[in-house]
C-alpha cells in the first residue's frame, strides 16, 4: 500500500504497537535490513537515483554517485562493522559505598521516530539518518521535502518495496504533513534543515519533551592567511563551494583572506572556476538552483550586492527560464548587504580581506556559531588562534567539507547551526536512550542508612562522608 494513502496517525500508532519487537532485534537482524538499503541503493535503483537528481536540479551523475549514494553506502558499511560492539552493554565501575552490586549502560533504541528531511542532498540526508535509526532498532517515519519531488517519489518506492510501514513509512508531503506529523509523540525527531523551520521542530518537540536532533545550516566562514599555496587552495575551496551548485549546508560562505595575498588568491580561484566549469550553462558538471524560489532569492542576493557597492569579479549571470545561476565571486561588499546577513546556499561567493588575525576573529564571532569554520594555512599557530578563538560544529584545516566523509568523527553543529550529532556511532548513539542499570547481588550497605537516624546512623554517615 502507498504510504501516502496512509494517515500519519494510524502509522504512528502501529508503529508504536511493532516497536519493542524491533528494539529487541538481533545485530544481525538489523544488519540484514541495512544491507538490503545498501543493495537498493547501489544496485537496484542506482540508475534511477541518478536520474531523479538530474530531473530534481541537473545534477551531475558523478555528484549524485559522490554525494547521495557513497555517503549512504559508507555509513551502511561502517554500521556493519561496528554494530556488534555499538550494541553491547558497558559495564562501568561500582563505588565502594554501593558494595556488593554491579553497574553497566546500554544503548536501547529510543522507540518511534520522525526523519524530516531537506532537498539538498535529498537521498544523503534522508537514508543517511535512516541507517542510524535501523542501527539502534528504531521505527521510523520519514518525511522527505516537497521540493525535489523525483527523489522523493523514488525514496518512497524503496522504502516500500524493502520494509513494512508499521516498521519503516515514508510519507510524502509539504509544510501542512510536516505540522500534521509534528503533533504526534514521537521519541525522537530528527531534522535537517533551517535554523528558522528547526525552531518550530523544537517547539513542537516540547509538547511531548520529545528529544530533538537538529542539524541545521548557517554561514561557515574559511579564513585564509599569507603562508598557503594558493592554487591548491583555491582548487580545493572552488571545489567546496560550488559542488551541487554551492546548495549545501557545509559550503564556504564566504572567505576572510589576509589582504597582502587577496589578489593572488583571487587570480587563482578565478582560474579554477574556468577549468572546472568553462562555460558553466553548458557545462555537464555544474547543476541548477532547485526551483524558482531559491532562484529569485538568488538573483536577488546578486542584485542587492551590486546596490550595495559590490563588484561582480567573477560569473553573476542568470537565466530564469533553467534557474541558472552562474558560479559568482563578489567583493568590496558592504556589511550590510544581504549576501552577508542571510545563509546564501547557492553558487555565490563574497570575499571579505583582513589585516590581522584578531579582525577575522571579530568578524567571525559576530555572527551566530556556524555549522563549520575552515582555516587554510602553513602556520599552526594560526590555526590553533583561530580555532581557540571561534565555536564550530565541525573545521577543517587546509581543506573544506571533506570532514562530513569520516565516519568516525561526530557531524552536527552548535546553537543557530544545530543540536546533536550524527553519523557513526554518534548517529547510533542519537537514535538510542543510554539506559543506566545498577543490580544489587547482596545485601546493600544503603540499608544501614535508612530512618530513623539515631546518633549511631549518624555515625555511620558521618563515616561515610568523610572516607567514601
Ligand atoms: P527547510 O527547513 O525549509 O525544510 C526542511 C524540512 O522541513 C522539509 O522536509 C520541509 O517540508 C519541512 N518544513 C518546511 N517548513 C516547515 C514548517 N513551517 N513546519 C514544519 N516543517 C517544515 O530546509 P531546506 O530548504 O529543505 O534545506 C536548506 C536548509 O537546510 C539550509 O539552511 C541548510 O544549511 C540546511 N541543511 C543542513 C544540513 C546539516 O546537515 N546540518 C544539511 C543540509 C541542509
Amino acid at each position: 500500500m502507498a504510504s501516502n494513502s496512509l494517515k500519519p496517525s494510524v502509522v504512528f500508532h502501529s508503529q508504536k504497537d511493532n516497536q519493542y519487537k524491533l528494539s529487541n532485534s538481533t545485530c544481525k537482524q538489523r544488519i540484514y535490513k541495512l544491507k538490503a538499503l545498501k543493495k537498493a541503493l547501489s544496485q537496484t535503483y542506482k540508475d534511477q537515483v541518478r536520474e531523479a537528481m538530474y530531473k530534481d536540479f541537473k545534477k551531475p551523475f558523478a555528484e549524485t554517485d559522490l554525494t547521495e549514494i557513497y555517503p549512504v553506502i559508507g555509513e551502511i558499511d561502517h554500521a556493519i562493522l561496528q554494530l556488534k560492539s555499538w550494541m553491547k552493554p558497558n559495564k562501568v565501575n561500582t563505588p565502594l559505598s554501593l558494595l556488593g552490586s554491579s553497574s553497566y549502560y546500554t544503548y536501547e533504541a529510543k522507540g518511534v521516530c520522525l526523519i524530516l528531511s531537506p532537498w539538498n542532498f535529498p537521498f544523503n540526508l534522508t537514508f543517511g539518518p535512516l541507517v542510524s535509526a535501523i542501527a539502534a532498532g528504531n521505527t521510523v517515519i520519514v518525511k522527505p521535502s516537497e521540493m525535489t519531488p523525483n527523489a522523493s517519489k523514488l525514496m518512497q518506492t524503496i522504502v516500500e518495496d524493502l520494509f513494512d510501514s508499521n516498521e519503516i513509512a515514508l510519507l510524502q508531503g509539504g509544510v501542512e504533513l510536516a505540522q500534521e506529523l509534528l503533533q504526534l509523540p514521537f521519541n525522537h525527531i530528527f531534522f535537517t534543515g533551517s535554523p528558522t523551520v528547526g525552531k518550530i521542530v523544537m517547539k513542537a518537540a516540547a509538547q511531548h519533551l520529545s528529544s530533538v536532533t537538529l542539524e541545521l545550516g548557517g554561514k561557515s566562514p574559511v579564513v585564509i592567511d599569507d603562508t598557503v599555496n594558493f592554487k591548491s587552495t583555491a582548487e580545493k575551496v572552488a571545489w567546496g563551494k560550488f559542488i551541487n551548485n554551492g546548495q549545501v549546508c557545509l559550503a564556504p560562505d564566504y572567505i576572510l583572506v589576509k589582504e597582502n595575498v587577496k589578489q593572488p588568491f583571487l587570480d587563482e580561484l578565478k582560474n579554477c572556476l574556468d577549468k572546472f566549469y568553462r562555460n558553466a550553462e553548458e557545462s555537464e558538471s555544474y547543476g541548477r538552483i532547485v526551483n524558482e524560489k531559491h532562484f529569485n532569492r538568488l538573483a536577488a542576493h546578486i542584485e542587492n550586492a551590486k546596490e550595495n557597492g559590490g563588484n561582480v569579479i567573477y560569473g553573476g549571470e542568470t537565466n530564469a527560464k533553467d534557474n541558472f545561476v552562474s558560479p559568482t565571486i563578489i567583493t568590496d561588499l558592504k556589511p550590510e548587504s544581504s549576501l552577508l546577513q542571510d545563509e546564501i546556499f547557492g553558487p555565490i561567493l563574497p570575499i571579505i580581506s583582513f589585516k590581522k588575525t584578531s579582525e577575522a576573529i571579530t568578524y567571525i564571532n559576530s555572527k551566530p556559531r556556524p555549522l563549520a569554520l575552515y582555516v587554510f594555512s602553513k602556520s599552526k599557530s594560526f590555526s590553533k588562534k583561530v580555532l581557540a578563538n571561534t565555536k564550530a560544529g565541525s573545521s577543517c584545516i587546509n581543506h573544506n567539507v571533506i570532514q562530513y566523509s569520516n565516519h568516525n568523527l561526530p557531524f552536527g553543529g552548535v546553537n543557530n547551526s544545530g543540536i546533536g550529532r550524527s553519523h557513526g556511532v554518534f548517529g547510533f548513539q542519537e537514535f538510542s536512550n543510554m539506559r543506566s542499570v545498577l543490580k544489587q547481588h547482596t545485601k546493600s550497605p544503603t540499608e544501614f542508612l535508612i530512618p530513623p537516624y539515631s546518633g549511631f546512623k549518624q555515625k555511620l554517615i558521618d563515616f561515610t562522608l568523610k572516607w567514601f
